[in-house]
């Protein structure tokens, strides 16, 4: 390993050295570059002070109260006294402690941020970092405003005892405090964030933001290897892993971490301008939504079904791209994975903040349709659309799912993964979510697949759009014992929007172009975005008890009041 001490820093020298490539670069180059090497795009290490000033709003900053707390509580000493460790870091960083706490201005958007300095005896978390992210998280609900964390830590500080162990359940409760006053928390995790703070508030944020090759991990790689005699593979645990494996949002580069924390910042509906916000959406569209059968196309069963299949009709990210400002995609379960058959994210549809998440096919790309599993989730498809909707909860906005999957996987990694738990717990948290929730069937709606994104306040079907309890190939197999007798099958089981709406299950049909929406992507995701913000309109004024109560009565009325059913007004 290198020398820790004898490595040059931005400041300290006139050259620095890259850690990544070896290559010199100029100490004011590197400055400007936000001390990330041009050649390879390594990332330094940053200060407190240097973080906050490339992140924060020049002018905008003032300080956090101030808070008091215990120094060197045990009286300990090692081969020196902590006392004098402490001085000594105090000296060599200009800090008080291994965090530095602002108020300002991210890109316009008000935010605390606390920023660690891994220079403070390596960032280890004490009783002063403690109190100093607690009374963060306090400033932030007394103002409420968004949170920011910036982590750079070993652990937990052992020069405190146990004492220091506390400060991990301290700070989590204060971001428990956040969550119940709907106050938006993102942490940015930065090289390297272990142990204590790990397991505490970096990884209890709403948002986890990584930068490149930031590694984050409760334990070591060296403790890992010396406890157990397993070769790590390389990249473990550094940002583009913990990606892969479910635990972070996005890795997104320094250089683009002002434009990305803006915009998620922005977010949260404003308290009191939420109903401004949704002004736009009340006007009611004629024609936006057609809620009579007789105005709905009829269409031969087994048309419609490949009509749905169409690989080039517009996907999940597609309608995004189209319908949502600000749109910025979120990744991972937090558990395991990051599947690709289900994308989502915060955006704007005519200014309204509103999560959405759809199934997504990948399009007409047969590789990408591949990394895609063709639009059929694992469970953790289905665990990261309800870390979504939670996350839509909290904050107050509003959730829109697109349903596009031949239905659930038939792959044994998903049954081994819990895949009908994972479903149903999706039906479960949405017959409670205290959002509205508008969901349409954009292509195929296959079985629980499409049902664990469609317990909705509004149920749509675009007119290209099918529903169903499981494949006409399935239903024929089955049943016809002969799967020749798809068609069949597909009129037996009524799939099409016409029938849909018939029978209740849809409370109305999204138009699309005349000839299909795959003819058309804008001009079907303008008639989507019409629909969505009517449906919205109409949903948005209401309170939570109102819209779980019509929820949960729109499911209940199935099955016994055969084609009778309220109306959607
Ligand atoms: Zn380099």
């Amino acid at each position: 390993m290198a020398v820790p001490d004898e490595r040059p820093t931005a400041s300290a020298a006139d050259w620095v050295r890259c850690e990544g490539c070896s290559v010199l670069i100029y100490g004011k180059r590197f400055r400007r570059t936000l001390n990330v090497c041009p050649e390879c795009g390594w990332h330094a290490r940053l200060t407190a002070q240097e973080r906050l000033e490339q992140l924060l709003d020049p002018g905008s900053t003032s300080p956090v109260d101030h808070v008091e707390p215990l120094h060197d509580p045990l009286g300990f000493t090692d081969t020196r006294p902590y006392a004098d460790r402490l001085a000594d870091a105090r000296a060599a960083t200009g800090l008080r402690e291994a965090v530095l706490c602002l108020r300002g201005r991210i890109e316009g958007r008000p935010v605390v941020a606390a920023a660690m300095d891994f220079r403070f005896l390596g960032g280890s978390l004490g009783c002063g970092v403690g109190a100093l992210i607690t009374e963060a998280a306090r400033t932030s609900l007394r103002h409420r405003i968004p949170l920011l964390l910036v982590t750079a830590s070993g652990g937990a500080r052992m020069q405190e005892g146990v004492l220091a162990l506390m400060q991990m359940a301290k700070t989590s409760q204060a971001l428990t405090e956040l969550d119940e006053a709907g106050i938006l928390v993102v942490s940015l995790i930065t090289d390297p964030t272990y142990g204590g703070v790990a397991a505490s508030f970096a990884t209890l944020a709403d948002v986890i933001i990584a930068e490149p090759g930031a590694r984050l991990g409760f334990a070591g790689p060296r403790v890992i290897e010396q406890t157990t005699g397993e070769r790590l593979p390389k990249g473990f645990q550094t940002a583009e892993f913990l990606l892969k494996h479910g635990m972070v949002d996005d890795v997104v580069p320094r250089s683009a971490l002002r434009p990305v924390l803006g915009k998620l910042l922005g977010l949260p509906p404003e308290q009191d301008h939420g109903h401004d916000q949704a002004a736009g959406l009340r006007e009611p569209r004629p024609g936006a939504i057609v809620r009579r059968v007789e105005e709905v196309r009829e269409r031969d069963s087994w048309e419609a079904v490949r009509l749905a299949r169409h690989a080039e009709r517009p996907t999940t990210l597609d309608y995004a791209g189209h319908l949502l400002d600000d749109f910025h995609e979120l990744h991972g379960d937090r558990l395991a994975e990051d599947c690709g058959a289900i994308v989502g994210g915060p955006g704007r549809l005519n200014g309204l903040p509103v999560m959405l998440i759809g199934h997504h096919k990948g399009g007409p790309d047969l590789a990408e349709r591949q990394r895609r599993k063709f639009g059929m989730p694992t469970p953790g498809g289905y665990r990261k659309s309800a870390r979504l909707m939670r996350l839509a909860a909290k904050l107050g906005m509003p959730v829109v799912t697109l349903i596009d999957t031949p239905g659930a996987n038939p792959g044994a990694d998903a049954e081994r993964s819990g895949q009908a738990v994972a479903i149903a717990e999706n039906l479960r948290l949405m017959s409670r979510l205290p959002v509205p929730i508008v969901a349409v069937l954009t292509g195929e709606g296959g079985s629980g697949g499409a049902l664990a994104l469609a317990v909705a306040d509004r149920v749509l079907v675009s007119e290209g759009g099918v529903y169903s309890v499981i494949s006409p190939e399935g239903c024929a197999a089955i049943l016809w014992k002969d799967s020749e007798s798809a068609p069949a099958a597909a009129a037996a089981l009524r799939l099409h929007p016409r029938e849909l709406l018939r029978l209740g299950v849809v409370d109305g049909v999204v138009p699309e172009p005349p000839d299909g929406a795959h003819s058309d992507h804008a001009a079907a995701a303008g008639l989507l975005g019409e629909a969505l913000a009517t449906a919205l309109g109409e949903l948005v004024p209401w309170e939570a008890e109102r819209l779980v109560r019509a929820r949960r009565g729109r499911f209940d009325r199935f099955g016994v009041d055969g084609d009778e059913r309220e109306g959607a007004s």
